[in-house]
């Protein structure tokens, strides 16, 4: 497995590669979430190229960015074993020159949700995600469905501007008890680690209530909101019911809807997402 530094080094291996390469980018400590994304793109490419990069400009809070948990060696030794050929670790200032100011900003879509919670979260998001796709050219780049609004941000920056690179959508992976993974569970002590799985019950809530026919969308962030109610440790940011292309919060769901919500567990954001119906 090459491990690339520089962008002098990504620019040399890419022009040496041969094939089709699936991109995946992360921010590092991988977990199996990280390794779906992985496999797909093993399976469904010549070459199977990571990122880990923890991207300060996609950050709202210093503190949240110093204590983001990494282990990149550790990451290292899960890429290889897997089989991916390249990974591509960045410095920040391999990324941004002290100058730099240029940026990608997807309007509208970004404006809700996490957009809204944390501004200038996805302006960040998009810049990074369109450097790498410039730098690695990949054919297709595999995000995670839990990230509901990035993935549909990132379908929408790469739509907009005929970036030649396919999107390729991957199932959220959970622990046994529904939690979805994240690098950021990590943080999570025992009593709030039992409390989060309430965002998945709230979830599932809203899909049942949907599967049994209800279609008013303020009943349904009602059943989300009285399954979170019920754990103290847990502080609701959002819960959602929207459109599922638009994002726009809906008042009757009558076609595809996405159920999505964030809140804070102790002193750890969280998010989840589910497509109702599916
Ligand atoms: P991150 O390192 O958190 O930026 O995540 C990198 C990629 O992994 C993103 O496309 C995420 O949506 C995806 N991802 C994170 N957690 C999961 C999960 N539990 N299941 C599937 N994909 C995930």
């Amino acid at each position: 497995m090459e491990i690339l530094r520089t962008i002098p080094e990504v620019r040399a291996a890419r022009q040496a590669a041969r094939g089709s390469i699936g991109l995946v980018p992360t921010m590092g400590y991988v977990h199996a979430g990280h390794m779906a994304l992985v496999q797909a793109a093993c399976a469904e490419n010549d070459r199977c190229w990571a990122t880990i990069f923890v991207n300060a400009l996609q950050f709202g809070s210093r503190q949240d960015f110093s204590t983001y948990p990494r282990d990149v060696s550790r990451d290292l030794t899960v890429f290889k074993d897997a089989g991916v050929a390249a990974v591509f670790v960045p410095e920040a200032d391999a990324m941004y020159a002290g100058d730099h100011s240029t940026y990608v900003h997807v309007e509208g879509l970004t404006d809700r949700l996490e957009g809204a919670s944390r501004p200038g979260h996805f302006r960040g998001v998009t810049t990074v995600v369109c450097k790498l796709f410039n730098l690695v050219q990949p054919h297709r780049a595999y995000f995670g469905r839990k990230d509901a609004q990035q993935l549909r941000v990132i379908q929408r920056m790469v739509r907009d501007l005929n970036l030649p690179t396919d999107v390729v959508p991957v199932a959220t992976v959970r622990e046994p008890d529904g939690l979805a993974l994240s690098s950021r569970n990590v943080h999570l002590k025992s009593a709030e680690r039992a409390a989060a799985t309430s965002l998945y019950r709230a979830l599932q809530a809203a899909q049942q209530r949907y599967a049994a026919g209800e279609r008013d969308a303020g009943a349904l962030r009602a059943a989300m909101q009285d399954v979170l109610a019920r754990e103290p440790l847990v502080k609701v940011d959002y819960v959602s019911i929207a459109d599922d292309e638009t994002l726009g919060e809906l008042a009757a769901v009558a076609g595809p809807a996405l159920a999505s919500l964030a809140a804070v567990v102790g002193s750890t954001r969280l998010i989840d997402a589910m497509e109702l119906g599916a």
